[in-house]
């Protein structure tokens, strides 16, 4: 599997520290509103990254944070006049409501920033106590970039031209620091503001460090993946590998990918152009399926351009992969004969090339386009080659093929489960009834059939809960 590292500006080969798992981080948003489409790219990327990574057997411990002490969420908090947790909690659980509409599976962590802060002291301390950081007369924590001699290294930028930039460009406020480039660990509270005590000043921390924290802590001090999109480059991430490495004396993660920007009618999305589009407002007119198709459909590396036609064309190429699998499924329930033909043997291990097709395109820096191709290329080859003629066990060969791939991208195309799963809540609660008017026979009837179907129940405080055998 190769992978292009923003490290090393190639691609390269995939080998995990430790065999068979992967540690990931995904830097994610700062919740002080509904996320919008471009936040969504590295989501649904990221998350497809995961889903193969699985797929090929590897073990994904992957872990994305909720940025949710920031200038942003107190700024919306006072406007609101509410708390900046309120405001942040209220995000937090409208993002994972759009995650879960866009099939991106919940992270294995999902550290949140404000409950991370005694690390976070650890670790500045750390970096004082090693001459790498320094705290100032009001109580603000710098990190000191030119000791560590590999600054610029995941950016390709030079300390020599980043000073001159810098220079340029210092902000009034900040001439306490030694040096223009260096950046803030820690910083005093203002009035209004959340704030903890630490050794330096009662105050807040800088954005960079929460990253190194939550990483170090939830994955270890030396991880397999970092990502996020190609704006986190710098400074972020280089702030990030600088704290950590200086910090633990190891590198940070070895492999680092980044999403390019997603932009809308070809500008950038912004604010101030009015042209932003948050995935709630995609969800009224679209399942989000569909988004999530037209982030899969170009190179999570290559610009992409949001517009409405191209949401329309996404929606119709979805339908057709939809159409297929329905139509192979009916084909597959209607079938008048179980036994395969030699032909059929032929058709289904030519089918298996595009399993082959699918792998390639994936394993080559997670071409989704091309692995999107070849998934239309059994499209094709089901709808030409499944008629009324074939037997079950033909068509559910390649039904199971194509909601296979479907799945490691996760589209869904057969939505079986959704209703099998409402068939069990259903039976569920029928049983809750008969024990309720004491029919216990009835109880264990229902019981004895959902063994059959698979399913096991417990009894719980909270109540009857259930799982696949
Ligand atoms: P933020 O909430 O701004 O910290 O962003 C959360 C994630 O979304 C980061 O990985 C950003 O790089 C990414 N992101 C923000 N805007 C865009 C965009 N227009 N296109 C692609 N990724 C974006
Ligand atoms: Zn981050």
């Amino acid at each position: 599997m190769k992978l292009f590292n923003t490290l090393s500006r190639r691609k390269e080969e995939f080998v995990p520290l430790e065999e068979g798992k992967v540690r990931m981080y995904v830097c994610g948003p700062t919740v002080y509103n509904l996320i919008h489409i471009g936040n969504a790219r590295p989501m649904i990327v990221f998350d497809t990254v995961r889903r193969y990574m699985e797929y090929k057997g590897y073990e994904v411990n992957y872990v994305s944070n909720f940025t949710d002490v920031d200038d942003k969420i107190i700024k919306k908090a006072i406007e609101e006049g509410v708390s900046a947790e309120e405001i942040s909690q209220r995000y937090i659980a409208e993002c994972k409501k759009d995650m879960a509409g866009m099939n991106v599976m919940p992270a294995t962590t999902h550290p949140l920033a404000t409950q991370e802060i005694d690390g976070m002291i650890d670790m500045i301390q750390t970096l004082v106590d090693k001459g790498y950081a320094y705290p100032v007369a009001d109580g603000t924590v710098y990190f000191r970039v030119k000791k560590f001699k590999e600054y610029g290294k995941l950016s390709h930028k030079n300390l020599d031209d980043l000073q001159s930039g810098f220079r340029a460009l210092q902000v009034s406020g900040e001439d306490q620091k030694e040096d223009p480039l260096d950046f803030v660990l820690w910083k005093p509270k203002k009035e209004g503001e959340p704030a903890w005590p630490s050794p330096w000043c009662e105050g807040r921390p800088g954005w960079h460090i929460e990253c190194s924290v939550m990483s170090k802590k939830y994955l270890g001090e030396e991880i397999d993946i970092h990502a996020g999109g190609e704006d986190l480059v710098f400074p972020h991430h280089e702030n990030e590998i600088a704290q950590s490495e200086c910090c633990n004396g190891k590198q940070f993660a070895r492999y680092w990918m980044h999403n390019a920007f997603l932009n809308i009618d070809n500008r950038k999305m912004s604010k101030s152009l009015g042209n932003f589009r948050t995935v709630r407002e995609i969800s009224e007119q679209y399942d989000l399926q569909v988004l999530r198709f037209f982030m899969l459909n170009a190179h999570y590396r290559s610009p992409l351009n949001f517009s409405a036609d191209l949401m329309e064309s996404s929606k119709n190429a979805l339908e057709r992969i939809v159409d297929a699998a329905s139509s192979l499924k009916d084909r597959k329930a209607a079938a008048k004969t179980e036994s395969v033909t030699e032909t059929e043997q032929t058709l289904i291990k030519e089918a298996a090339g595009f399993v082959t097709k699918f792998e390639e395109a994936m394993e080559d820096d997670f071409n989704t386009a091309d692995a999107l191709a070849a998934i239309f290329e059994l499209v094709k080859f089901a709808n030409t080659n499944v008629t009324e003629e074939s037997s079950s066990i033909f068509a559910g060969s390649l039904l199971d093929e194509l909601v296979k791939l479907c799945g490691v991208l996760g589209l869904i195309v057969v939505k079986e489960e959704e209703n099998l799963d409402k068939e069990i809540e259903d039976l569920i609660a029928q049983r809750q009834e008969a024990r309720k008017a004491k029919d216990f026979a009835r109880a264990d009837e229902i019981r004895d059939q959902l063994l059959e179907m698979g399913i096991i129940l417990k009894d719980t405080r909270e109540g009857v809960k259930w799982k696949r055998a």
